[in-house]
């Protein structure tokens, strides 16, 4: 497929942005009944951007670093006027009144958003099978997932349906389905790419990324997407990131830290995989060393406290009264509760089942206090490693795309996809996910590299030289 930049350097050049619609529409029209990727094509809204765009590049001006690039959104991301349902029955019909930031900085940049992906129904899930308009098929193997809870976005991009797409990461969200889709996923820094408009699920942990191919694709859309928004208060003061320039900078003379519980527990092709990926950055330049980081493991029991417990609060508003969803009934709490009851799915109620118990008065220290605890250990256990190395290596995930229904009866077996992406959320930190190589089944494999906030530059060029060893 061609790349963004490829596309965006063509257009600059006068190519037709409308056709480059019209090529993403095609590929999209021929897969999404069967991989049912997008859960709606707003064809209206990206005629009008490509269309603008082709106007701007024939009255000579720069259209922009993603110029007629068609760019596909995680449907928990606002976009005014075009329907936003997060996978959810409660949200049907809702049409938000304004954009979320990262669509207007995607505009900005000349990209053209074509529509909006399938999800697990408010981004909790890891397989996409959550969502409440059936599940999204892995492009590589229709039979199996394509990772969640951003799945539609990852199968967008691995598709060919869109060069780029956008996700959220709130426990590996994005990271995920890159690995299981054969993808690049980036999660950034909390802060540094604006949650105005990305509809919360866990706001401490929340933040939209990129998915694309390469590296380099990844990278121009972080730029775009990146820096400080006075809409939103968790937004750090830093201005947009600059990665294109030190993207070929290389790892000779880091310290990269090759750690144990970030493999521990994977199919033996993710675990070759990984040990691939340090002798590749090895004789790149980089010095390895074997570190055990042990409150890594706590990740999962904090972050299955934290993130319902944001959840069971941020939900409150979903009443029948302020969007979408409203069954009636002979007065307000009946109506309330007949209408949660029909529009949230399983999943969704069992998190706020969990989220309020944990901060339901007398368990609130035992639980939600004591996650908050191992959180901040966690964080703790970060610095220190990365007073030693540059950055971390582990896996993405424990295993390639798993087939549909093997995890579904089993929540825990579910959230254990998460063992690895999870720590990450919790610190704040930055994580890339790359492509290395292929396991069981001939499906792809993920390797991850984490670094401490705002070290997107380092993993970058990183994820570059792992990229390149495999011929990209
Ligand atoms: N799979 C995790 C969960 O279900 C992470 C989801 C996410 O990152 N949005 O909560």
């Amino acid at each position: 497929m061609t790349t963004a930049r490829e596309i965006a350097r063509r257009v600059n050049d006068g190519a037709s942005a409308v056709e480059e619609l019209e090529r993403s529409l095609a590929v999209i029209t021929e897969r999404n009944a069967e991989l049912n990727v997008f859960l709606h094509v707003d064809e209206e809204g990206a005629y009008a951007a490509a269309e603008a765009v082709d106007r701007a590049v024939a009255a000579g001006q720069n259209a922009g670093a993603l110029a007629g690039v068609p760019v596909a959104l995680k449907d928990n991301m606002c976009t005014r006027g075009v329907p936003t349902t997060c996978s959810s029955k409660i949200l049907e019909g809702w049409r938000p009144p304004y954009n979320a930031t990262v669509v207007d900085r995607l505009l900005a940049a000349g990209a053209v958003p074509v529509g909006k992906t399938n999800l697990d129904e408010f981004a909790m899930g890891s397989s996409t099978e959550n969502s409440a308009f059936g599940p999204t098929r892995n492009p590589l193997d229709p039979a199996r997932v394509p990772g969640g809870s951003s799945g539609g976005s990852a199968a967008a991009v691995a598709a060919g349906m869109t060069p780029l797409s956008l996700g959220s990461d709130t426990g590996g969200s994005i990271r995920q389905p890159a690995a299981l889709c054969g993808i690049v996923g980036v999660k950034p820094t909390y802060g540094s790419v604006s949650r105005y408009g990305l509809i919360a699920f866990a706001s401490s942990l929340d933040q939209i990324g990129p998915f694309a191919v390469t590296v380099e694709d990844a990278a121009v859309l972080l730029e775009v997407i990146s820096g400080h928004d006075p809409l939103d208060s968790t937004s750090l003061p830093e201005p947009a990131f600059s990665l294109l320039s030190s993207l070929e900078s290389g790892v000779a003379g880091k310290r990269v830290g090759l750690v144990r519980e970030l493999v521990a527990g994977s199919d033996e092709d993710v675990e070759r995989a990984v040990a691939r990926a340090a002798d590749v950055l090895k004789e790149a330049g980089a010095t390895l060393v074997e570190m055990s980081i042990p409150e890594l493991t706590l990740g999962l029991s904090a972050y299955y406290l934290i993130a319902p417990a944001e959840a069971s609060s941020n939900l409150a508003r979903y009443d029948g009264v302020r969007y979408g969803l409203r069954i009636d009934a002979d007065d307000v709490a009946s109506m309330n509760e007949a209408t949660r009851t029909a529009g949230f799915g399983p999943e969704v109620k069992r998190r706020i089942m969990l989220g309020t118990y944990a901060l339901s008065a007398g368990y609130f220290d035992a639980y939600y206090g004591q996650a908050l605890k191992v959180r901040t250990q966690m964080i703790a256990a970060f610095s220190r490693a990365y007073a030693d190395v540059d950055f971390l290596l582990g896996a993405t995930t424990p295993s390639v795309a798993f087939e549909f229904g093997t995890k579904t009866k089993d929540p825990m077996a579910m959230y254990l996809n998460d063992v690895f992406t999870i720590p990450t959320n919790l610190s704040g930190d930055a994580a890339i996910s790359v492509p290395f190589g292929t396991g069981e089944a001939n499906l792809p494999v993920g390797v991850q590299l984490l670094g401490p906030g705002r070290s997107e530059p380092t993993l970058f060029a990183a994820a570059r030289v792992l990229e390149k060893a495999e011929g990209r």
